[in-house]
């Protein structure tokens, strides 16, 4: 098995027009270098010769890996916290609003401390959630009383048993895409709803931070989606594209992370601005918000 992943093609549309674009460093665990190639064709960007599946782990292995560690450490954590209990809501009912349903059945994929999930089950929801990390499972046991399962169980799920799919900043992670993709398809029921959340690499945060910005977080993320590389993947997979949504507090909180990554530490007003100006502009078209939610269907 390879130790590292080259992709020669396109993992999104096949094409070969691929190319260099950027060169990133991981901030968050290795200091590594990784470059960041984008594909001509359909405009997706993606991380090359990142570790392959078996030899990631020790990326993720870090105390400032905030969606792991649950650490409420420092001011941008402190804010990660206090805006997630709005965005819990937020979230249950666009799954609400997109399904069409008061209650029904949701798989969570790479659910984390189980934050989601549990909302979901407390609003009567019939929630399966998946993990692959032991030490987030046991967190949302003793949080939440909420037993995730390891994400090997995804193959035991048959029919198509599921009003809802979410996935929360997840896609971007996983290294069996068209894998995922596909069985998802087969376990989704005819009239429910994928929900992916990405980073969006064509928002003005982006565009300001360049190389630092934190969303391309390399090499924990594989894929830098645009709103058009996810609506070719979403083609080639039997899905389409319903609605984009835009997620207007991730510009903030990527924008002070990115200039962390360039200054060693929080420029608070100065990433308050970026994150306001590409709020602005996203508002007028959400295909430029930092991080956008993809609503999608069956074809
Ligand atoms: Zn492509």
């Amino acid at each position: 098995m390879a130790f590292i992943i080259n992709y020669d093609h396109c993992l999104c549309c096949g094409s070969a027009a691929i190319s260099k674009v950027l060169t990133c460093t991981d901030y968050t665990v290795s200091h590594e270098q990784f470059d960041v190639w984008k594909c001509s064709a359909c405009t997706l960007r993606f991380t090359q010769n990142v570790p392959a599946a078996a030899y990631i782990g020790s990326y993720y292995q870090s105390s400032d890996y905030v969606s792991h560690s649950d650490s409420r450490k420092g001011f941008i954590n402190s804010i990660y916290h206090i805006v997630r209990k709005f965005t819990l809501k937020g979230k249950r009912n666009l799954i609400r609003k997109v399904t069409g349903l008061r209650q029904g059945v949701l798989l969570d994929i790479g659910a984390g401390t189980g934050a989601f999930a549990n909302t979901m089950q407390h609003a009567g929801w019939n929630v399966t959630g998946l993990e692959p990390d032991n030490i987030a499972r046991e967190k949302a046991l003793g949080k939440y009383n909420l037993r995730l399962a390891e994400l090997g169980e995804l193959e035991s799920l048959v029919g198509e048993t599921f009003d809802a799919i979410t996935m929360w900043h997840v896609l971007e992670h996983v290294h069996d895409l068209h894998g995922y993709l596909e069985k998802f398809h087969q376990i989704l029921k005819p009239e429910g709803r994928l929900v992916v959340a990405v980073p969006n690499y064509t928002s003005y945060d982006a565009t300001v931070y360049k190389d630092q910005w934190a969303a391309y977080d390399v090499p924990r993320h594989l894929y830098h989606f645009s709103p058009k590389s996810m609506e070719v993947l979403m083609e080639k997979t039997g899905f389409m594209l319903e609605t984009i949504k835009p997620m207007w507090f991730d510009s903030f909180y990527v924008s002070m992370l990115s200039e962390k990554n360039k200054h060693g530490k929080n420029y608070f007003f100065r990433a308050f601005w970026n994150g306001f100006v590409s709020n602005l502009k996203a508002f007028s078209d959400t295909t430029k918000c930092s991080s956008v939610i993809y609503v999608i269907k069956k074809k």
